[in-house]
């Protein structure tokens, strides 16, 4: 087992209140001492963060690792690989694959694939219903069993609100959270974007910000009648934010996440036809991007999640109607919303490693998220002052489909430890 010393770093751990210059002592996996001056004990590695910030380990609870099925595009390998790059020790992986994550044996895959790799650390989330078919509901008992922790028909809306209200009813046996891609499908229809003059203007058939209002307000009631954990996959309009708030005040288990997409982009990303912008919820208004970093800074959206979702640029090269929905963002999450978030002042540094970290480990109820002595020693090592240029043929993902490529950015993640390794270093 690797023992660390992590030297002369600015030590941000929001939980403990922690934001000081410390070295970082990592032992057996965990967090052994954090003090000033620690003694490099015998055969030790000594990681040199002088000028760096040594943060809990990030965690992205919202990505699509497409194995099995689609290993042209990810593997949980290379997903875990893009993840630490990025700086993230944790992911949880939507059950979307092919065959679905609909049983106990597709959970306990995932998870040893993910060991097998020994990058970042992959909870399963499994599927509500059957084959994402919306009929009947999937082993629940069998895939928390396995180690499945949270459940979802993500890439689909749970249409059904009696099947929504019953997934809901049953989690409560195991506490674990029901998340749903909240987009009304009667709605959605064949749009392709967000409702709007842009898409006037392309021509597109829109998407109204309704079809996911709707959802959100439905599944939010749905909880407080059954007294379930609920969580909104990717919000992503003003007044889905409200609803969300709303029943927030009034004691009922909901919380929320929002991509860094949906932070930084507005519809008017998608002019010239630009596949690497179309995503379901489509990208919205500039009124709903300013409510969305409102609503993350006074924390009534608790956490930012990627959404992660790898295609061949084949089949992002379609016409856009045709064109799958979308994009990547484990490797550029980081830079993007310190750049666009923190140096833009939105939120401090500080709230930024809590909506990625701490945020998304109480949401899920999975280890991580601190750096006190005796924690897991999930680790990143942060890099605050280098300007550099996203570049996509750079990525360890598989799939290129980001609309950040050639983004001017600050800041990255130089060093990345899961469970007291160090998996990944920049340049290492
Ligand atoms: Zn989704
Ligand atoms: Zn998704």
């Amino acid at each position: 087992m690797d023992r660390l010393l992590i030297r002369g770093g600015r030590v941000i751990d929001p939980v403990n209140k922690v934001d000081a210059r410390l070295d970082l002592l990592v032992a057996e996996g965990k967090v052994a001492a954090l003090g000033q001056s620690l003694d490099a004990p015998e055969g030790v590695r000594v990681v040199e963060a002088a000028g760096k910030v040594v943060a809990p380990g990030l965690i992205d609870m919202h990505v699509h690792l497409r194995e099995p099925g689609r290993e042209d595009e990810e593997t949980v390998e290379t997903g875990c690989l893009a993840a630490v790059a990025g700086g993230f020790t944790a992911v949880a992986a939507m059950p979307n694959t092919d065959p679905v994550t609909d049983n106990q044996a597709a959970v306990g895959y995932i998870i040893r694939e993910a060991i097998r790799s020994g990058y970042a650390t992959v909870y399963p989330v499994g599927a509500i219903t059957k084959g994402l078919a919306g009929e009947s509901l999937a082993e629940m008992g069998g895939m928390i069993e396995a180690g499945a922790v949270a459940f979802t028909d993500d890439g689909h809306c749970v249409n059904s609100a009696e099947m929504m209200l019953k997934a809901m009813k049953y989690s409560t046996i195991f506490d674990v959270p029901i998340i749903n891609h909240c987009e009304d499908k009667s709605l959605v229809g064949g749009g392709a974007m967000n409702a709007g003059l842009v898409a006037t203007r392309l021509g597109l058939a829109g998407v109204a910000a309704e079809s996911e209002e709707i959802i959100v307000y439905r599944d939010c009631a749905l909880a407080r009648l059954s007294g379930a954990r609920y969580h909104v996959a990717h919000l992503s309009c003003a007044r889905s934010a409200g609803i969300v708030e709303r029943f927030k005040a009034e004691g009922v288990r909901v919380s929320a996440e929002v991509t860094p997409h949906h932070l930084v982009l507005t519809d008017a990303a998608v002019e010239g036809y630009n596949t690497n912008a179309k995503m379901a919820p489509p990208l919205r208004r500039t009124e709903d991007v300013a409510a969305l970093r409102k609503a993350l800074a006074a924390g009534v959206i608790d956490c930012i999640a990627t959404d992660h979702a790898p295609h061949h640029y084949n089949e992002k090269e379609a016409a856009f109607a045709d064109a799958p929905n979308g994009v990547i963002g484990l490797e550029t999450a980081f830079p993007v919303l310190y750049t666009e978030l923190v140096l833009g002042k939105v939120l401090s540094l500080g709230a930024l490693i809590e909506k990625m970290s701490p945020a998304p480990a109480r949401v899920l109820g999975v280890r991580g998220g601190s750096l006190a002595q005796g924690q897991i020693a999930d680790i990143t090592v942060l890099d605050l002052d280098t300007k550099w240029s996203i570049d996509k043929n750079s990525f360890y993902s598989k799939s290129r489909n980001t609309p950040f490529d050639g983004m001017q950015v600050t800041g990255r993640a130089v060093a990345t430890v899961v469970g007291g390794r160090l998996v990944w270093e920049l340049g290492g």
